[in-house]
């Protein structure tokens, strides 16, 4: 493992500040927090500056390392993350840089980069989240095209996305990891219906999506018809292993003002809240050296994270939580005020030992692929 910076990768963080100093004080205030459509406009407004400066395929193209300084050095001057670009850069994009044709890729990923076109991902259903391929989204072939019926939950940004990624059962007689196909389908085609979901911050960020009858063409599809799984695990990978890198980053600037609130308001005189932000400022760090010895290894095997981004996900999900709880303890009464970030972010907080994978099936990963345990039955 090789943590150290070459020249070519400190010109590049020194590049990439230096933009960053100048064009950030230029951005519009950020959006209400529970506006979709403005924060949608928001986070393509900002990902088109990346694109016209250089950046836009730096989930992609650059080598892992690069990408860690990019997440860090955004992180640390405060720069907007990916929000409702997150599927479109984080997972469809890299899966069909990865498994898309040349037509594909030439079609669907320079609006990504450009920020014009915003995706979204429909893999959950009421009967599959954790079990994800036992999911029932049916798709027959009828000529040209695919129709599609079935129920999708928890899909977020669905209201503001142009496409979604889609998981479909092509082969109902197949093993059931086998008869499922990925999509790229239109959010407007008929027969696609939004529900939003209102979470307990009160933001509509995911949605129930009902699909009747809707028609997708063949050449929508990514990769081999019943191969969707194999071209899922690339997806999921991608989110487990680098997806997140940002949020340590923000975490350890969360602690300091933290920190600092709890002098200024005199919550730092009690030394069990004083261990607790120093036991969270160790697994902070922890974490950030974690994430970097996964960057590592990532680089050493051509660019795909392991199961070492189960390890992460799991630490950091909880760490980030209890991350919030202390800052109960300082803000006290405060803490309730459903107009402070902090708030909102304690809310929105309970989601990250459930999304991307439970808690308990991380555990599963890291028992069976790292450990070598026996399959759980
Ligand atoms: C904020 C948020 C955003 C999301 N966004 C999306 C999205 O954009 N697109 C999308 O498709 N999905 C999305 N999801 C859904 C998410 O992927 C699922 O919620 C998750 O996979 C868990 O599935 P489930 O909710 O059906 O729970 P279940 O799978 O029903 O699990 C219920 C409980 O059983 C436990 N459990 C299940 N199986 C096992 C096992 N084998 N061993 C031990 N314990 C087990 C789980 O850990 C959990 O505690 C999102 C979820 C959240 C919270």
């Amino acid at each position: 493992m090789d943590l150290a910076y070459s020249a070519e990768e400190e010109e590049f963080r020194a590049r990439l500040r230096a933009w960053l100093a100048a064009v950030l004080p230029t951005l519009p205030p950020r959006p209400d927090p529970l506006d979709w459509p403005a924060r949608r406009a928001y986070d393509c407004g900002w990902q088109r500056r990346l694109h016209d400066a250089g950046y836009a395929d730096v989930h992609w193209d650059a080598s892992p390392t690069q990408r860690l300084i990019f997440l860090e050095e955004t992180e640390l001057a405060g720069a907007p993350y990916v929000g409702a670009n997150f599927v479109g850069l984080l997972h469809a994009g890299p899966t069909i840089a990865a498994e898309g044709t040349a037509a594909q890729r030439e079609r669907w990923l320079p609006p990504v980069l450009r920020g014009d076109e915003v995706w979204c991902q429909g893999f959950s259903e009421p009967e599959a989240g954790s079990d994800l391929a036992s999911l029932r989204t049916k798709a027959v072939r009828d000529g040209d095209e695919y129709v599609v019926s079935g129920q999708k939950i928890w899909t977020s940004h669905a209201e503001v996305a142009d496409w979604c990624e889609l998981l479909v059962r092509t082969d109902p007689t197949a093993p059931k990891h086998r008869g499922i196909s990925w999509l790229a389908m239109p959010m407007d085609a008929p027969g696609v219906t939004v529900r939003p979901l209102r979470t307990l911050a009160g933001s509509t960020e995911f949605a129930e999506m009902f699909l009747d009858e809707v028609r997708i063409p063949v050449g929508n599809r990514v990769g081999d018809e019943n191969d969707g799984w194999r071209v899922t695990m690339v997806t999921l990978s991608f989110e487990r292993g680098t997806a997140f890198v940002g949020e340590v980053v923000a975490c350890r600037r969360l602690l300091g003002e933290l920190a600092r609130a709890a002098r200024e308001n005199g919550t730092w005189d009690d030394p069990v809240l004083r261990r607790r932000l120093g036991r969270l400022s160790a697994e902070f760090q922890a974490l950030w050296r974690l994430t970097q010895a996964n960057v590592s290894e990532a680089q050493a095997t051509g660019g795909v994270p392991g199961a070492g981004g189960s390890v992460f996900k799991l630490h950091y999900s909880h760490a980030r939580q209890e991350l919030y709880e202390a800052a109960a303890t300082v803000l006290g009464p405060d803490a309730l005020d459903l107009g402070r970030d902090w708030t909102l972010d304690r809310l929105s907080s309970l989601s990250y030992t459930i999304a991307a994978g439970t808690s308990q099936i991380q555990r599963n990963i890291v028992a069976e692929r790292i450990l070598g345990l026996p399959k759980g039955r």
